[in-house]
């Protein structure tokens, strides 16, 4: 048996959970036994399930740290993990096991938090991978290609959960011009 990681990976409305539940939806189809984890802070929308913008779902278990992850998908031939960026460093470990021991392994996160700088764990995932996929949004200022994730809203925690209120997806340049005149 061969085991391997894929990370989807962009900012804030990319279309990382939408193509998430895509690859795992045709897993299941094809009668491959899935589990979906997401972490214990995110329930932004939904206790359990993990739900994109354009309002596609699927059942997911919430776990707050990341070596539980290990336990419960051990009977499972494919394993996806939501909002990868918001598990500790434990994560980068439990998906190597997991994808050792045989199974696919798919991630989807936050590549860049608020200020552009890589987040969480995200960066050593992309770099284990056998598999990248960087998905980019609709700039809300230009409608170019949006990579970031702009807060609209002061705050500097670098956790702050939010939506369409607090978060815009920009492009480069929108979003360089956000934050000079901040
Ligand atoms: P992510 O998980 O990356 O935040 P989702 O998969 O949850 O993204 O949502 C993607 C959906 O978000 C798109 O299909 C679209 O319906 C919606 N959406 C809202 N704002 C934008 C935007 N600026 N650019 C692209 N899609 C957007
Ligand atoms: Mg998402």
């Amino acid at each position: 048996i061969n085991g391997w990681i894929e990370v989807i990976c962009g900012s804030m409305f990319s279309g990382k959970t939408e193509e998430l539940i895509r690859r795992l939806k045709r897993a299941k189809l094809a009668k491959q036994h899935v589990e979906i984890f997401k972490p214990g802070i995110d329930k932004r929308y939904h206790e359990e399930n993990i739900v994109s913008h354009n309002n596609n779902a699927i059942r997911s278990t919430p776990v707050d740290f990341a070596g539980d992850i290990l336990l419960l998908a051990l009977d499972s031939d494919v394993v996806g993990i939501d909002e990868a960026q918001f598990f500790d460093d434990g994560i980068v470990d439990v998906v190597e096991k997991l994808a050792r021991s045989g199974k696919r392994v798919i991630l989807a996160g936050l590549d860049m938090d608020f200020k552009g700088r890589p987040f969480g764990p995200m960066p050593q995932l992309m770099a284990m991978a056998e598999f990248v996929t960087k998905v980019h949004a609709v700039c809300m200022q230009c409608g170019g290609v949006a990579n970031f994730s702009y807060r609209s809203v002061a705050s500097d925690e670098k956790v702050l959960l939010g939506e369409t209120d607090s978060y815009e997806a920009r492009c480069r340049t929108c979003f360089n011009d956000g934050m000079k005149s901040k």
